[in-house]
């Protein structure tokens, strides 16, 4: 059984005194759940972060890291910095770290590879822009953001994955993938992976989707089979938005 799992990207958004009070309302929400949830605050509240929630099963996870070890970086965060505060999961190749930060393939698998040296775990980001979409490049678009990424890895190192598919033009502008295009695509995602690997990999790795979940789309995405639970941006950034999507779940 694959985990199912809902984790807000909460991006640069919330203050050290706003994201303690997030926690506080989501710890005391928080509904009964098989689902893993995640909540990935800006750098600076992670080691508060991880506070807040010690008690309550809610993982505190990061948004990005660099893929040198230490050394002169000004402004990067390492993972070593990140597991000596207790942070275990790191998101990797989000889009908006693509397009706004240069984030290429080749500098995205540098990431994953340190991440999974250092045993962390990856929720590891892609998908395609709305022109692929339109010129019905989205699945070649895809396959070649998992191959550049991840396809080096070894079968073993899978269990440390997690996907995120996030059509761009789905991030933040309110218009989200249908359940139908949703689940098309995670089917793809797993045959792509089941060809270059095994069905046992590909059937045991979570994927998510990512584009405005909110609670009245959620249950129906998370109703398909190939989708394990959601990355969520905007939505996650109000408890009440966020727990309604964990119970969608
Ligand atoms: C995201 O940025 O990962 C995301 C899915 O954002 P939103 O939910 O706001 O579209």
């Amino acid at each position: 059984m694959r985990s199912k799992i809902v984790a807000g990207n909460w991006k640069m958004n919330k203050t050290l005194t706003e994201t303690n009070a997030l926690l506080a309302e989501l710890a005391g929400k928080l509904p009964d759940t098989d689902a893993e949830v995640m909540v990935a605050p800006t750098f600076v509240n992670l080691a508060a972060a991880v506070q807040d929630v010690n008690s309550s099963t809610i993982q505190v996870i990061a948004q990005n890291m660099h893929f040198a070890e230490n050394g002169a970086y000004t402004g990067e965060i390492s993972a070593d910095m990140l597991l000596d505060i207790g942070v275990d999961t790191v998101i990797i190749g989000h889009s908006e770290r693509r397009a706004y930060f240069g984030e290429t393939d080749e500098i995205l698998a540098k990431k994953v590879i340190t991440a999974l040296e250092k045993n962390l775990r990856v929720v590891f980001c892609f998908g395609e822009e709305l022109e692929d979409r339109k010129s019905d490049n989205h699945f070649n678009l895809v396959a070649s953001q998992l191959k550049n990424g991840l396809f080096n890895l070894k079968p073993e190192a899978w269990s440390k994955i997690v996907l995120a598919y996030e059509p761009v033009w789905a991030i933040g502008t309110g218009e989200t993938a249908s359940p139908e295009q949703a689940q098309e695509m995670h089917a793809f995602i797993r045959k792509t992976i089941a060809n270059e690997y095994t069905t046992e990999i590909a059937e045991a790795v979570s994927i998510l989707y990512g584009g405005s979940v909110k609670p009245a789309n959620a249950k129906e995405i998370f109703s398909k089979v190939d989708v394990d639970g959601g990355l969520i941006g905007g939505a996650a950034l109000k408890a009440d938005d966020f727990i309604a999507i964990i119970e969608a779940i």
